[in-house]
């Protein structure tokens, strides 16, 4: 017979020395419901047939439970993985400008929807609409929560019981849950799937054009690649279709890249100049890929057609918050000074570190590891974040063999550290790159060795 008598009574616990002190920083019906959790668990382990806790090791059960209750779940994690934009870590760092307006805006009160000359009130867009005109070419832009909401606003304004057409080469699915297949149909606009796998001609596209079709659309395959015999449609000349039949057309482009990646020896993408020069008349992108900005969705082009997004009803409930365009704002103004992006966009200065420089940064931090058998080798890292699929940036990792404990452990000893390190496993070893690291980043990661391994 399992014996439930000797649960201690909530009252009794909240008396406990152990417990008490709690009530300085918690309220005593938050404190008294963590220890009914604590008291169900203990008598399910002795319904079970568990050997019963003492009312000292349940109390300081409750005690951890406490705080882990007070600590941030959400927190800070030093990315060493080398994969420079991970959904899972929260995508880019933010600029220390975007920073900056985000502590100024935020904090207070702002002028988010009012026009400070008039007093009359004003809209939320306006703030950042004229540095996406400038950097961009577009005529107008509008600002969403993520690139999907931009999607689902572009089809729902203008293909809302119509047709969207988009090649079969370009039906892609981004991680997170996101489909373009099943976006588009989400805003009720049917699907309209033109060409093959591998191949769709500007012929495909206009043998689809009936009086029901809405959008003709473009999607960057970001995140895969089709190699071999291939055929796309170039921008321009779907561009040049939409104009000649009155269809809007519009791009998904994804990553938001707004300079020449080149410049520093890296595999390049277009720009969403590139796709705005190309004539289409929307280009939506993500604000916390390749631009390094927060999360939002952008939506560039001809003026007219951003009107009628902004006159979607729908826009309410896609809007962005003062957070999001305060941050985005500071990180755009950065790119009127292109020349200068590589030391102030965090993402940016990632890409476009030199190789030496990521070796020298490899052998400090190993030297901080000697007495773990640091090694320094060559290696890749990747852009993630479903950009530039399989393209690989080279590197220089600090290896870690620990014999002693399973590689898999050490990762898990290391994820659950204050703060966080994630890092990567491949080849028996633990690999830290220092690509991703941000300044003060290497030191927190010897302190988080240290403890993992004490
Ligand atoms: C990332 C991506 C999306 C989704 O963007 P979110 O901002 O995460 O909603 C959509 N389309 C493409 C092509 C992408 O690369």
């Amino acid at each position: 017979m399992s014996d439930l008598r000797g649960l201690p009574a909530i009252g009794t616990l909240l008396e406990h020395a152990a417990i008490k002190p709690l009530r300085a920083s918690l309220d005593v019906g938050q404190l008294a419901y963590v220890l009914r959790e604590e008291v169900a668990a203990e008598r399910a382990r002795r319904l079970a047939g568990e050997a019963p806790l003492d009312v000292d090791a349940l109390a300081a059960k409750a005690v951890a439970r406490v705080h882990e209750l007070l600590r941030p779940r959400l927190r800070r994690v030093v990315n060493a993985t080398g994969v420079v934009i991970n959904t899972n870590l929260g995508r880019s760092p933010l600029a220390p400008e975007a920073l900056e307006r985000l502590l100024d805006v935020a904090g207070g009160y702002s002028n988010l929807e009012m026009d400070l000359t008039s007093g009359q009130r004003g809209s939320r867009y306006v703030h950042v609409e004229e540095l996406l005109i400038r950097l961009t070419g577009a005529e107008a832009a509008v600002v969403v929560n993520n690139c999907a909401a931009a999607i689902l606003l572009i089809t729902d304004t203008f293909a809302r019981g119509r047709e969207v057409v988009v090649s079969r080469g370009q039906l892609v699915e981004i991680g997170g849950s996101f489909r373009l297949p099943e976006v588009l149909e989400a805003s009720g606009a049917r699907l309209v799937e033109v060409g093959t796998t591998n191949k769709t001609y500007l012929s495909d596209y206009e043998r689809a054009i009936r009086p029901e079709t809405g959008v003709l659309m473009l999607s960057h395959t970001s995140n895969f690649r089709i190699v071999g015999f291939t055929h796309e449609v170039d921008r321009r000349e779907l561009a040049a279709l939409g104009r000649q039949t009155g269809v809007v057309t519009a791009e998904d482009l994804g990553s938001g890249l707004l300079v020449d990646l080149s410049q520093w020896q890296v595999p390049t993408e277009p720009t969403v100049q590139d796709s705005v020069a190309a004539g289409l008349d929307l280009v939506a992108v993500s604000g916390d890929k390749l631009m390094g900005g927060p999360q939002c969705g952008i939506v560039v082009g001809r003026r007219d057609l951003v009107e009628r997004l902004k006159a979607n009803p729908m826009l309410r409930a896609l809007r962005p918050d003062k957070l999001a365009l305060a941050a985005l704002e500071g990180t755009l103004r950065l790119y009127l000074d292109p020349a200068s992006v590589a030391e102030r966009v965090p993402i940016m200065g990632m890409l476009a570190r030199d190789v030496d420089d990521l070796k020298l940064a490899a052998t400090l931090l190993a030297g901080h590891l000697q007495h773990l058998d640091a090694e320094v080798v060559p290696g890749f890292s990747a852009v993630g974040g479903g950009t530039l699929p399989g393209v690989e940036l080279p590197t220089w990792l600090v290896a870690l063999r620990v014999p002693e404990i399973g590689l898999d452990e050490l990762a898990r000893r290391l994820r659950t550290c204050e703060p966080a390190v994630v890092a990567r496993i491949a080849n028996d070893r633990l690999l830290l790159d220092p690509r991703t690291m941000l300044a003060d980043d290497p030191a927190l990661v010897v302190e988080a060795l240290r403890k993992a391994l004490a």
